[in-house]
């Protein structure tokens, strides 16, 4: 059995602490820097609002160490804002979070008609899943170089990706499925 933080300062971490447990697995939820001393298998960064969890972070001290854990290989899943939260680039956007992820992110990059859909499209070393966008940044560029694998496409631009111990997605994988919580438990 895996113990597993959940980044719970705001958005969707009810949903992944569900999914974690449902694989039989301990999801722990991280709510101020000490949660972050307990011994953990990985960290998921859910969605919400980049802006807002970026701030919390900062100012509940969580940021740095965050950080710094990441960098020394734990695994990591973030999804949509946690996606941003990751990046080293955001289009458009001069703010910085983790950084840590060599992928450049766009923000609200389906417009806001477009705002939240949901496709079946192939993640790879998964197969066909459900995607569900809401609100949702997708990958405008990966550095391939700096080993970025791209893991899923959906009309041609890329939502999903992994970087050694870091995986990203643009869409929510805690609402349609167990596979992308099973990929990453095996990360
Ligand atoms: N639009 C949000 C942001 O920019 C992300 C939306 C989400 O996480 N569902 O942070």
């Amino acid at each position: 059995m895996k113990q597993i933080g959940v980044l719970a300062l705001q958005g969707a971490f009810a949903e992944h602490i569900q999914v974690v447990e449902q694989l039989g697995h301990r999801a722990l939820e991280l709510r101020q820097r000490r949660d972050l001393n307990n011994s953990l298998d990985g960290i998921i960064i859910p969605g919400g609002e980049s802006t807002v969890i970026g701030k919390l972070l900062k100012e509940l001290d969580m940021l740095d160490y965050l950080r710094h854990i990441i960098r020394d290989g734990l695994p990591v899943m973030g999804t949509c804002a946690g996606m941003i939260l990751l990046a080293k680039e955001i289009s458009y956007d001069s703010s910085r979070y983790l950084s840590l992820m060599d992928i450049r992110v766009r923000r609200n990059a389906y417009g806001r008609q477009l705002g939240s859909f949901s496709v079946d499209s192939i993640f790879r070393g998964i197969g066909k899943i459900t995607m569900t966008f809401i609100r949702a940044p997708y990958i405008e560029e990966v550095n391939e170089g700096a080993g970025v694998e791209i893991l899923a496409t959906v009309n041609d631009k890329i939502v999903a990706a992994r970087q050694k111990n870091m995986l990203a997605t643009a869409f929510h994988p805690e609402l349609n499925c167990l596979d992308v919580h099973k990929y990453f438990l095996n990360i």
